[in-house]
C-alpha cells in the first residue's frame, strides 16, 4: 500500500453523513442492554440531528469498569478475536474486546498515523512500547508491517539491549514514550554515538515543547506526538505531521467533541476542554461520547501540510492531573510551559506538595541545562507567582539529577496530609 493511498481521506464531511455514521455506531452500541439503559435509547432513529446527539449522556471510565469485562460488549462471543486491557493506573484494569474488523481498523489507522509521520516501506522502526495485554506494542508493529517497513520489536527491554539494537540495526524510526527517547538520547550522547534516526514517534504521556527540543537535539530527529488509548483501539488515533502544529485525527473513524469538564457543555473550535470521543466503526466495544479526561482543543482551519484530516491541539494534561494548591488550580503542563521560557533550565522537573505546620507547601525541583547561578530558580518562582498565583520553593538540580524513567515520567508527588 502506498503512502499517498494510506493518507487519502474517504469523503465524509457534511453533517448529514456525520449523523449517519453516528447513528450506525449507535445501532451497534444498542445491541448491548447495558448500553441501552445507559443511553436511555432503544433505536438510533430517535436521534434526529447532531444537537440530539450532544444531549446523550457521557460514557466514563467508571461505566467501563462497572460493566467489566463484557457488559458493554456489542459483539457475539465468537466474534471476539482478541482482548486488550488498560494499565489500571487509575483503578481496576478494564478489558477491551476486539472483533476481527476492530483488529483490522486498528492496523489501518496505525499505518495511516505512521505514514503521516513520514514512514515508508524503506524504513526500519524500533518498537519499544510493551507487548502483551497492552495495545501499543502490537498495534505499532502491525502498522509498521502494513506499510511494508521493518519492525524491530524490542519492547521495553533493558537499556543495554535497546542500545545494542540501535547500534546494530540502525533503525530510522524510534517508537516509544518521550521518557524512553530522552533516556536513549542521553545514553547515546554519553557514549559519543550518533544515531541514524529520521523520526521519533512518541506518546503515552504528556511532554512539552522544552522536552521536545531536548530530545530532537539529542537524537538529531524530528519528533511526532501520537495520541490514543486502549479504549479507542490503542494509540494512533491522532498524530502530528511534519508541521508540528497540532495532531491530525481520523474523522472517518472517530467523532471528536471538546466539552467544558465542569458543565459538560460542548465548546466551540479553538477552546480548550475535555476531549470526548465517539467511535464510528468500532464493533467489540463501541464508544459513545467517551470522556477521555484529556484536555485539548479542536484546531480551526486546515493544516499547512495540506492534509484534509482535522486537528486537535497537543494534550495539555488530564483533567484529573489538576492540583489544587491554596485554592488555586494548577496544571503540571502550565508549570512545564513556564520552565521552557527560562534560559538555564532543562526539561525535567518534579512538583512536590507537602503539608508543613498545617499549611500546603509547593516545591519544584528542576534540572539545570548546564552550569550557572541561582537566577533561573528565582525567575521561575517569580513567574509562577505572577501567572499562576502560586509561590513555590524552587530547587535546582544538575542535569540528570532527577533520575530517568523508561515508561512514563511522574511529575507530581502529592504528599499532603489529607
Ligand atoms: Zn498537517
Amino acid at each position: 500500500m502506498t503512502r499517498t493511498h494510506l493518507l487519502e481521506r474517504p469523503a465524509m464531511k457534511q453533517s448529514a453523513s456525520t449523523l449517519e455514521a453516528l447513528r450506525k455506531s449507535l445501532d451497534r452500541a444498542l445491541k448491548s442492554g447495558a448500553y441501552r439503559d445507559k443511553l436511555g435509547l432503544e433505536r438510533s432513529v430517535e436521534i434526529s440531528d447532531l444537537d440530539d446527539f450532544r444531549h446523550l449522556p457521557f460514557l466514563t471510565k467508571d461505566d467501563l469498569r462497572r460493566h467489566n469485562p463484557f457488559g458493554l460488549c456489542c459483539a457475539d462471543e465468537q466474534e471476539i478475536v482478541r482482548i486488550h486491557s488498560t494499565s489500571g493506573t487509575t483503578g481496576e484494569p478494564v478489558v477491551i474486546p476486539y472483533t476481527a474488523r476492530d483488529v483490522e481498523t486498528f492496523t489501518t489507522l496505525m499505518a495511516r498515523a505512521l505514514s503521516m509521520a513520514g514512514m515508508t516501506d524503506g524504513d526500519r522502526a524500533m518498537v519499544t512500547p510493551g507487548y502483551g495485554l497492552w495495545t501499543a506494542g502490537i498495534g505499532f508493529q502491525a502498522g509498521v508491517e502494513r506499510i511494508g517497513a521493518c519492525a524491530i520489536p524490542t519492547g521495553p527491554v533493558a537499556m543495554e539491549m535497546q542500545m545494542t539494537f540501535l547500534r546494530k540495526m540502525s533503525p530510522s524510526y524510534l517508537i516509544g514514550t518521550a521518557s524512553m527517547a530522552l533516556l536513549l538520547g542521553e545514553t547515546l550522547r554519553r557514549e559519543g554515538l550518533t544515531p541514524r534516526l529520521k523520526g521519533a514517534i512518541l506518546g503515552a504521556e504528556q511532554w512539552g515543547e522544552r522536552r521536545r527540543a531536548v530530545i530532537e537535539e539529542l537524537l538529531g530527529v524530528k519528533t511526532f506526538d501520537i495520541y490514543g488509548m486502549t479504549e479507542t483501539y490503542g494509540p494512533g488515533i491522532a498524530i502530528e505531521c511534519a508541521c508540528q502544529e497540532g495532531l491530525h485525527y481520523w474523522d472517518d473513524l472517530f467523532y471528536f467533541e471538546v466539552i467544558d469538564p465542569a458543565t459538560g457543555e460542548v465548546l466551540p473550535e479553538g477552546e480548550t476542554g475535555e476531549l470526548v470521543i465517539t467511535t464510528l466503526v468500532k464493533e467489540g466495544l463501541p464508544l459513545i461520547r467517551y470522556r477521555t479526561r484529556d484536555l485539548a482543543s479542536i484546531l480551526p482551519g486546515r493544516c499547512r501540510c495540506g492534509s484534509p484530516y482535522p486537528r486537535i491541539s497537543r494534550v495539555l494534561g488530564r483533567s484529573d492531573d489538576m492540583i489544587t494548591y491554596r485554592g488555586v488550580n494548577l496544571f503540571p503542563s502550565a508549570v512545564e510551559k513556564l520552565i521552557a521560557e527560562i534560559p538555564g533550565l532543562g526539561s525535567e522537573f518534579r512538583i512536590v506538595l507537602t503539608t508543613e505546620g498545617g499549611k500546603d507547601c509547593l516545591d519544584i525541583d528542576v534540572e539545570r541545562s548546564g552550569d550557572g547561578g541561582d537566577e533561573p530558580a528565582r525567575e521561575l518562582a517569580r513567574k509562577m507567582k505572577m501567572t499562576l498565583s502560586a509561590l513555590p520553593r524552587v530547587k535546582l538540580l544538575p542535569p540528570g539529577g532527577l533520575g530517568r524513567e523508561t515508561k512514563k515520567t511522574r511529575r507530581v508527588f502529592d504528599n499532603r496530609t489529607k
